[in-house]
């Protein structure tokens, strides 16, 4: 599929140069030209990068930066600008942005930002486990379900990510002791069975369709009913 990019940038000229540098290269490329319109774009589409010039009319880059990250939009920002200097630079990397283009720039090196940003976008979603509505995210630690965050202790958590990386499988209580305690319990110890019934009560109680499945005499799997 073909990845989509939002060019903000009030120089017509630069703007139609660089859209039609990204088209030839397969990238579906909407522009905006004032800071207001800019940032509707970035709320109200779906944008796998944004290329955001800092001097804008109406609202400049790094405000639109910073609203943009203030709603939770993580989508990656390269700033454009004419300024040169390590204030502006350090400051759009505060607000938020992941790159930082100084104007003039070749266009090959523009290019090569451009992939590299996308490349690491896709390696962070791929760290993204996801069963039906419930959502892991190993790198930032959330859980959430529903599009409602859920909080887990560092156990559960580990608990609920090997589940979900073994989705389907029927894992044993030795399994689960080996893997996420690093030791091996008792067989009559029932701490798995606590900290299942825990899980269960955070991501499956509120829940409709229920998730962790027991699996009589075997163990526990992951997956819809
Ligand atoms: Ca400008």
């Amino acid at each position: 599929m073909n990845q989509r990019i939002l060019v903000v940038e009030d120089e017509v000229k630069i703007a139609n140069f660089l859209k039609r540098g990204l088209m030839e290269e397969s990238y579906l490329v909407d522009l905006a030209h004032d800071g207001n319109l800019g940032l509707e774009k970035a709320l109200t589409g779906s944008y796998d990068l944004i290329v955001l010039d800092i001097g804008l009319p109406e609202r400049d880059g790094m405000d639109v930066c910073q609203v943009l990250r203030s709603k939770g939009r993580l989508t990656p920002i390269i700033f454009l600008t004419a300024r040169d200097s390590v204030h502006d630079k350090v400051l759009g990397l505060d607000l938020g942005a992941d790159d930082y283009l100084t104007k003039p720039f070749a266009f090959e090196e523009f290019l090569a930002r451009v992939r590299s940003l996308l490349r690491k976008a896709q390696q962070q979603a791929d760290m993204r486990l996801r069963i039906a509505d419930l959502v892991l995210d190993s790198k930032t630690r959330k859980v959430e379900r529903g599009g409602l965050a859920i909080d887990l202790s560092t156990k559960e958590f580990a608990l609920l990510q090997y589940l979900m990386e073994n989705r389907g499988v029927v894992l044993s209580r030795m399994d689960i002791s080996e893997k996420v305690w690093d030791i091996h319990f008792d067989t009559t110890t029932n701490v798995i069975d606590v900290h299942i019934n825990r899980l269960r009560k955070k991501i499956d109680h509120d829940f409709p369709v229920k998730l962790i499945q027991t699996v009589r005499g075997a163990g526990y799997t992951l997956g819809e009913e």
